[in-house]
């Protein structure tokens, strides 16, 4: 059964008497190229596993399926548990959780498949066409909670994708460039248009890759400032810094600027034009002024 078929889609829908959820954000993927260059971009070992977030009908769980140790999809709609045993039935490394991506404690779900078939696990791959109403959270989920995962391919809204990988200076340069920059390095794997979902959604969608650094982009004498005043930097977007930074972990506007001559950076700039090497060196000193 060619499970990415549009056919297939309407037939099973038939057959299991299946509804569409659009607020699942439920786009099914038709496209074998995109689903083959998903699987390939993903670098999947034999002896790596595989976490999927949203398989719907399986078109990417039984492709990854084919070149993984194992798979755990975990899939929120009830609905779509039987369909999934029914189209999966020809694996035995796929296991599958009626579980909400944002509830699940992936760390554990980790660590529970340390070994595949008596082999030890060698990488941890991330993938899924996500749901897009939650992609940031998910994402930042992932990432803030430390999942000991060596990659993520997702597929999301291309804009949100844009922003990802922003560099500062760029219109689309925000507060989720630098916070997942800071954990990841970003690849584009490709860029996916509208017509080849079922149903189609309103936008164009990318794939990206983020492979999770092992050693941070820079040095933090506290990650909780630093991302405080990323989060305030952006909060209004054309205020200057001094504007926006002052209240900052309790410091004046008057100690903000202090701390910005000292590191030579101009208060009266904007947060999209300061990098994460700029960032870090306001929030360490920031750390450093507080502690007086
Ligand atoms: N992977 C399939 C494909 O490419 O055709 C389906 C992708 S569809 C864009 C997103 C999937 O995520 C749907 O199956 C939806 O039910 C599921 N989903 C939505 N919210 C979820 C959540 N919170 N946790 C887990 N799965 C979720």
């Amino acid at each position: 059964m060619k499970l990415y078929a549009p056919s297939t889609i309407k037939q099973i829908k038939e057959q299991y008497d299946f509804k569409l959820s659009k607020s699942l954000g439920q786009n099914f993927l038709t496209d074998k190229n995109i689903i083959d260059k998903i699987i390939e971009d993903s670098f999947i070992g034999e002896d790596d596993l595989v976490i999927e977030i949203g398989p719907g009908i399986g078109v990417l769980t039984a492709a990854a399926a084919e070149v993984a140790g194992k798979v755990i999809a975990i899939e929120i709609d009830r609905n779509l548990i039987p369909i999934l045993k029914d189209t999966l039935t020809e694996y035995d490394n796929i296991e599958i959780l009626n579980q909400d991506i944002l509830k699940t404690d992936l760390n554990q779900i980790i660590e529970s498949n340390t070994e595949i078939d008596g082999r030890k696990t060698k990488s941890v791959r991330i993938i899924g066409n996500l749901p897009y109403y939650i992609t940031t959270p998910i994402i930042m989920k992932i990432l803030e909670e430390g999942v000991k995962a060596d990659s993520i391919t997702i597929m999301m809204q291309k804009e949100v994708a844009d922003r990802i990988k922003a560099e500062a200076g760029k219109k689309a340069y925000g507060a989720l460039s630098v916070a997942v920059q800071y954990y990841c390095s970003v690849a584009s794997v490709a860029n996916v248009p509208k017509e080849v979902f079922v149903p189609q959604p309103k936008v164009d969608s990318s794939v990206i890759r983020l492979d999770i650094r092992k050693d941070k982009p820079v040095e933090l004498f506290d990650e909780r400032v630093f991302f405080e005043c990323v989060r305030a930097g952006f909060g209004q977007r054309r205020k200057t810094m001094l504007n926006s930074l002052s209240g900052v972990c309790g410091l004046s506007k008057e100690a903000i600027a202090q701390v910005m001559q000292s590191i030579h950076i101009d208060s009266m700039r904007r947060a999209e034009t300061m990098n994460i090497e700029e960032f870090a060196l306001l929030a360490n000193e920031i750390y450093n002024y507080q502690r007086g």
